[in-house]
């Protein structure tokens, strides 16, 4: 078995990465690491979740590092206007303190829960994990595991966890509501015209 560090964003997203990895050959220890959660009490939610889960599975955890001020004046001031390098900069602080976890404990190789969601920007947050681990001298194993995003929101909510209806950050809690929004507007407008025709 080769002992990877498995970075996590919340427990849902951890579930299908770590059971493929495993399958690989992998054996995962879990790295927390996400001060970009807003607000605390959100952030600490996903946190027990994943406490909670791993504890369930026998999986180690590590409760990493979490510079909620550095992500207030690296990422915050980037804002709503450019998605990509607000939130190429937000997976590039927290990836660099999971590879600074990796290479101090001994690991060889690391991976990403983040780019499980299809909401997440894939390629970019790929190309950040194999520069950061290129840097630290670890191997980032890269899988796209959005085809298991479905099984993963199948199995979470048999599990009875908690699932979150945004990525983590103020920008994205708004940016969520809004498309909530647009949906709903939109559904609405569509059942109106069936109404009329
Ligand atoms: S949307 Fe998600 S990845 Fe992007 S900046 Fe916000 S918390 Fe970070």
């Amino acid at each position: 078995m080769t002992r990877l560090l498995l970075h996590a964003c919340c427990a849902p997203c951890s579930l299908e990465p770590t059971r493929l990895l495993m399958e690989e050959g992998f054996e995962p220890t879990i790295c927390w690491t996400n001060p970009n959660i807003q607000p605390a009490e959100e952030h600490d939610r996903r946190l027990c979740e994943l406490r909670r889960w791993c504890a369930l599975e026998g999986i180690p955890l590590i409760e990493a590092a979490e510079d909620y001020a550095r992500w207030e004046r690296g990422v915050a001031p980037i804002g709503a206007l450019d998605r990509r390098r607000r939130c190429r900069a937000c997976y590039a602080l927290r990836l660099a303190e999971a590879c600074r976890v990796a290479e101090r404990e001994g690991f060889t190789h690391i991976a990403t829960t983040l780019a499980v969601s299809p909401y997440q920007l894939f390629d970019t947050c790929n190309e950040v994990l194999e520069r950061l681990a290129s840097a630290h001298g670890l191997t980032s194993v890269i899988r796209d595991f959005r085809p298991w995003y479905p099984e993963a929101t199948r199995r979470s909510r048999e599990l009875g966890m908690y699932r979150q209806n945004y990525c983590g950050c103020r920008f994205s809690a708004a940016e969520a509501a809004l498309d909530r929004a647009r949906l709903r507007d939109e559904r609405k407008a569509a059942c109106a015209r069936k109404k009329e025709s």
